[in-house]
């Protein structure tokens, strides 16, 4: 099995399954007050501390969540209810994943007035194109690290630094997601008030995930009902799922360089390969995340393509998970001609892939070339 869908989701690690299996034998609830119920809680919190410590963050800026989703959920409504009863702007990219997008969609319908700012012709947007959308009236801020369809990386850390510096009271979030340990994320470099994370994208389970909300930065809960995480995010916790992410955090934390290195290096060799096939086009950027990379194979759908990889038990996506069996509008932002936009595959790498996966893969597509290519004539 080659495995090569890691934006979508990666193998959990082995101390994260550890780490899961125990909190379930752990299983008191945090809030009992009896000895199993304070054993689960510190278990909870060195995990927000692994956590915390991953990010750069104060174990009290971490709170736990479902997933990513929720977090950029409760980050952009609940800015909307606090900075944006007065403040009615709102700038983020047309390229953000839906978890953010939808959400800042449902407040244009309310009627917040939203900039929404797109890669020029190079796929970039640059730090001053956001830096001058913010005025006076704008609440939010949201701009991705990292796209999850190309890999492009956006320069948040200098655009958020000057925000913040010019105008205090606008709040700047940044869906890390697809970035957090595969380079360096630490809270002081980005600028962020608000940070989502998640835990499946780093080898952690499922149905984790973290809002990093700086110190002093007050938006209100969205969950509400027994207070847990001080009153942040009601619901009994999930202890093993939370024990699972801080040990993925624990694990990947270090070491980020050297991955980045490998990936840089098996990058390279995969768009060499690409560029000497026939029909095999790379839409990512070179300066791009090397752990995704977006390739076309003209003339061929990306569902038949896909499929006639799984059958040979290689797994890529076309486009992203989340834009499922509907065209990605994302690489059309990305200026990936429309020729070409219909036979978009996206390869996303861990540090357990190899040289010989990318050859694999390049000898199937080659295939898929020869056959999908002849019985549609
Ligand atoms: N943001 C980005 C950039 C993603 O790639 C994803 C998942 O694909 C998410 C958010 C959503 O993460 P989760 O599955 O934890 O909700």
């Amino acid at each position: 099995m080659i495995y090569l869908d890691n934006a979508a989701t990666t193998r959990p690690c082995r101390e994260s399954v550890e780490a899961v299996m125990q909190g379930l034998e752990q299983f008191g609830n945090p809030s009992s007050l009896h000895g199993l119920g304070l054993r689960a809680e510190q278990l909870r919190e060195k995990a927000r501390e692994q956590v915390a410590h991953a990010l750069g963050a104060l174990p009290e800026e971490i709170f736990f969540t479902s997933c990513a989703t929720e977090s950029s959920n409760t980050a952009i409504f609940g800015v909307s209810k606090s900075v944006g009863k007065r403040k009615k702007r709102i700038i983020t990219t047309s390229v953000e994943h839906p978890s953010v997008a939808v959400c800042i969609n449902t407040l244009e319908e309310q009627g917040f007035e939203v900039i929404r700012l797109r890669p020029d012709e190079n796929g970039e947007i640059s730090a001053d194109d956001i830096i001058s959308a913010v005025d006076d009236n704008t609440c939010l801020v949201s701009c991705m690290l990292v796209n999850n369809e190309t890999g492009t990386v956006f320069p948040v850390g200098a655009a958020f630094k000057a925000i913040k510096k010019n105008f205090p009271q606008t709040i700047t979030h940044c869906d890390c997601v697809q970035g957090f340990l595969k380079r360096s994320v630490r809270v002081k470099d980005l600028s962020a008030d608000i940070i989502s994370l998640s835990a499946h994208k780093i080898h952690g389970p499922k149905g984790i995930g973290a809002i990093f909300i700086r110190k002093g930065v007050h938006i209100p809960a969205f969950i509400l009902g027994g207070g847990q995480e001080k009153g942040f995010r009601s619901g009994t916790e999930s202890v093993p799922l939370i024990m699972g992410f801080g040990a993925a955090c624990e694990k990947y934390s270090g070491a980020i360089a050297e991955r980045y290195a490998k990936m840089s290096e098996l990058k390279k060799y995969f768009c060499e390969l690409c560029q000497k096939a026939d029909g095999v086009f790379v839409n990512s950027r070179e300066d791009a995340s090397p752990y995704i990379v977006s390739i076309s194979v003209k003339g061929l759908k990306s569902e038949p393509l896909l499929h006639f990889l799984e059958q040979r038990e290689i797994y890529v996506s076309s486009g992203s998970a989340c834009s499922k069996g509907k065209k990605s509008t994302v690489i059309s932002e990305f200026h990936v001609p429309s020729e070409l936009a219909d036979s978009v595959l996206r390869i996303s790498f861990s540090g357990e892939n190899t040289r010989e996966d990318i050859d694999a893969l390049m000898a199937a597509i080659s295939e898929a070339q020869n056959t999908l290519a002849k019985l549609r004539k």
